[in-house]
């Protein structure tokens, strides 16, 4: 018997469950479907690129998207201890003050911005910040990168010469500009969640971590959860929960386990044969995820890292980093942002640019084997709305993940715009002494608004950020309230970034740890951190 279970030891889970256990809250067992974290490639920066076909990660496929030229792009997403922080790309972004006002305007009162930022700043350990915005001595290490390519600085002065700022902080007063991205990690190795505050708390005696357990549903008594059924190595077993079952399976399983559980959308249950314990139609709706596609220029020499993981250069950069702790593996590949308005260059950005120091595509889609420079925007608040359903009532058995990408005219209007500002930043004179003069992606022969809006289809990719499948409001389509319960259930929470009503201005790992800093506070009743008004 524990106190509190915790399904998926994920960036939320981990925080959350560290924090607990620290706390002295009670018994905290985490239950996690995925490996522990021992893959030595989990631990450096440059594990990102090689991990991303690996079994470390859900190698989910969407539905054929009507706005994607009728392709279904894979969605990877984490499957180890730390969930989606342990094979990320580290890149430590926040969202903006707006994304949370609006959230708490919308009816999830408590998590306005100056009500998260202080759980923003209890969880950072930033090794160059220390100020209203950021504090120095968290457990999450968050540092500056150590390792960045000529290409990538060449991305950073082009894009001032388009005309984007340049900043020294996305996670500050302001969000705009383009700039070196600070990094999840401490001492030139990855810093998880699971590494963060798992391991540490393991320590006080608290905590269990059980891997390689998939749950297969919530275990309730009336309208209580009193525990979870999973199955670990073949064998069904059951762990009971005397205070809480919380779900942090991430934006694509939680919704998955609620449905599994009886709880969700009357007829969806219904054409599963699973039995209806309480009725809850916006599981698995509300679906958004960013959906990014590349300008790419071919470099004109040995540029980025292109190569760097060929067999004599690996031993070279391996030993390099392993004596020096410097060299290529201490990148995250992904060095550099620009976050920028495309409508109105003064204003927040509603476009964010990942630079990428070689051809980046996810491995389902074309695979070019050349030095190149690649800027993937994407949609910041995309309008799109997708669903999680069941596909059938095995708990394997993935789920059918519909995002409907580009599925509403704002977003390809916003994406049109976005990838002419992509092309025009790759044209700048910082990039001619490295790229080609011809662009490769999208191409010369691409310039009408049509032309644009047909390759955007045909590459449209995920950003591996999907939340707000179980979000939270007082509505009658929210799955939980502002403390994270699940709406007619008693003892049970949702606690990862399936319960965002919107996704945030950004990559998603720091606000996952965010909400399981601030659910630990919820659930353990203490008063919330005081607002701090930045
Ligand atoms: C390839 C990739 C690159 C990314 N790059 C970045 C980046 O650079 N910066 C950034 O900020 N964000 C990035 N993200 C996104 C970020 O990592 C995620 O948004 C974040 O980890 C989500 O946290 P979560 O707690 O909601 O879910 P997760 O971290 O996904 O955790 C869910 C956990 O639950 C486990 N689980 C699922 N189902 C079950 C079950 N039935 N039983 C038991 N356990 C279960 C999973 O194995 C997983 O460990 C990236 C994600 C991916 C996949």
């Amino acid at each position: 018997m524990a106190d509190y279970v915790i399904v998926g030891g994920g960036s939320s889970g981990s925080a959350l469950a560290g924090r607990l256990a620290e706390a002295g809250a009670g018994k905290v067992v985490v239950l996690e479907a995925g490996p522990p974290d021992r893959n030595p490639l989990i631990h450096i920066p440059a594990g990102f690129v090689k991990l991303l076909d690996s079994k470390l990660l859900y190698h989910y496929q969407t539905e054929k998207q009507k706005d994607l030229a009728g392709r279904a792009p894979i969605m990877p997403q984490g499957a180890v201890l730390g969930g989606g922080g342990s094979v990320n790309a580290a890149i430590y972004i926040r969202g903006q003050r707006n994304d949370y006002d609006v959230w708490a305007a919308e009816g999830a009162d408590g998590w306005s911005y100056s009500e998260v930022l202080p759980y923003f700043k209890r969880a950072e350990g930033n090794d160059r910040l220390s100020d209203a915005y950021h504090n120095a001595d968290g457990p999450l290490g968050v540092s500056d990168l150590r390792q960045i390519t000529d290409l990538t600085r060449a991305f950073v002065r082009s894009a001032q010469e388009a005309g984007i700022p340049f900043t020294s902080d996305f996670n500050g007063v302001r969000q705009r500009g383009v700039g070196f991205n600070q990094t999840t990690t401490r001492n030139g190795r990855r810093c998880s969640a699971a590494v963060a505050y798992l391991r540490p708390a393991l320590k006080t005696g608290n905590l269990e971590i059980r891997t390689g357990c998939l749950v297969t549903r919530v275990l309730l008594e009336g309208d209580r959860a009193v525990g979870v059924e999973y199955v670990q190595g073949g064998r069904v077993q059951k762990v009971m929960a005397d205070r809480e079952v919380i779900l942090s399976a991430g934006g694509i399983q939680t919704p998955k386990l609620l449905m599994l559980s009886g709880i969700g959308p009357e007829a969806e249950l219904r054409k599963h044969g699973i039995a209806l314990k309480v009725r809850l139609e916006g599981v698995g709706q509300n679906l958004q995820d960013h959906c990014e596609f590349p300008a790419i220029r071919f470099c004109t020499g040995r540029h980025g890292y292109f190569g760097e993981d060929s067999f004599l250069r690996s031993i070279k950069n391996g030993l390099q980093y392993m004596l020096f702790k410097c060299g290529p593996v201490m990148s995250n590949v992904t060095e550099a942002c620009a976050f920028v308005n495309v409508d109105d260059m003064e204003a927040e950005p509603n476009v964010q640019m990942h630079f990428v120091p070689i051809v980046f595509m996810d491995s389902d889609q074309e695979q070019v084997k050349r030095a190149g420079a690649t800027i993937n925007p994407c949609v910041l608040r995309p309008e799109s709305r997708g669903e999680v359903r069941l596909r059938n009532a095995d708990p394997a058995a993935h789920p059918i993940i519909d995002p409907r990408y580009l599925s509403h005219p704002e977003d390809m209007r916003l994406s049109i715009k976005a990838l002419k500002m992509a092309r025009s930043i790759l044209g700048q004179k910082s990039f001619a002494p490295f790229v080609e003069a011809r662009e490769a992606y999208p191409g010369p022969d691409i310039r009408d608004e049509a032309a644009l809006d047909r390759y955007i289809r045909s590459k449209g990719k995920t950003v591996y950020h999907p939340v707000g499948t179980c979000r939270m409001g007082r509505d009658d389509m929210a799955v939980v309230d502002p403390e994270l319960r699940v709406h007619g259930v008693r003892n049970l929470r949702v606690v990862d970034n399936s319960v965002m009503p919107r996704l945030i201005s950004g990559n998603t790992n720091a606000p996952a740890i965010m909400i399981g800093e601030k659910a630990s506070d919820i659930i353990r009743g203490v008063d919330p951190l005081p607002r701090l008004n930045a």
